[in-house]
């Protein structure tokens, strides 16, 4: 089922979701949906909060449009270490349309609990890195915005607001 996506400024995003206690066939319905409505957008990368649910999953594919596509489920991921630095453009399905370079550590290492219930300890670089520290933010009620200088998130704010009134958001 797709699901509707919260859009900034809604208040549900600012909330930090709750743990995913046990991996329950309601839990299982809600990653598939969280799925669905990812590549139904499409995008990169979906925080449960950006659908109104209030737990910490999130579902990722990086890969690029010529590649077969891998879905990745994460139940209650959790960023452990950072190191480096990295600068790349980021969007947000709950900022549709708009796009600013953001700073990130360059490598990470963190944990999930994968469908089964089994927890993972994994390393990622790069782009991985970056979905992934984007989408827990989202978990604990952070934007890519709160990422960027005062005037740009500014910018961005003033531009939203003019869209939403234009009926173009
Ligand atoms: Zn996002």
């Amino acid at each position: 089922m797709i699901l509707d996506i919260v859009k900034f400024p809604d208040k549900t995003l600012r909330k930090k979701t709750k743990p995913v206690e046990k991996v329950s066939d309601d839990i299982l319905e809600k990653l598939n949906n969280m799925a669905e409505t990812m590549y139904n957008a499409p995008g990169v990368g979906l925080a449960a909060p950006q659908v109104g649910i209030d737990k910490r999953l999130v579902v990722m594919d990086i890969t690029a449009e010529d590649e077969p596509p891998k879905l990745e489920k994460l139940i209650n991921p959790e960023v452990l270490e950072y190191e480096g630095e990295q600068t790349g453009e980021e969007g947000c399905l709950s900022l549709p349309g708009e796009y600013a370079d953001v700073k990130r550590a360059e490598w990470i290492r963190y944990k999930y609990i994968d469908e089964n219930g089994d927890e993972h300890l994994q390393e990622a670089t790069g782009l991985r890195a970056r979905v992934i520290q984007h989408e827990v933010d989202h978990l604990d009620g952070i934007l890519f915005i709160d990422k960027l200088s005062t005037m740009k998130r500014d910018m961005i704010k003033k531009r939203i607001k003019k869209r939403i009134s234009q009926g173009d958001y």
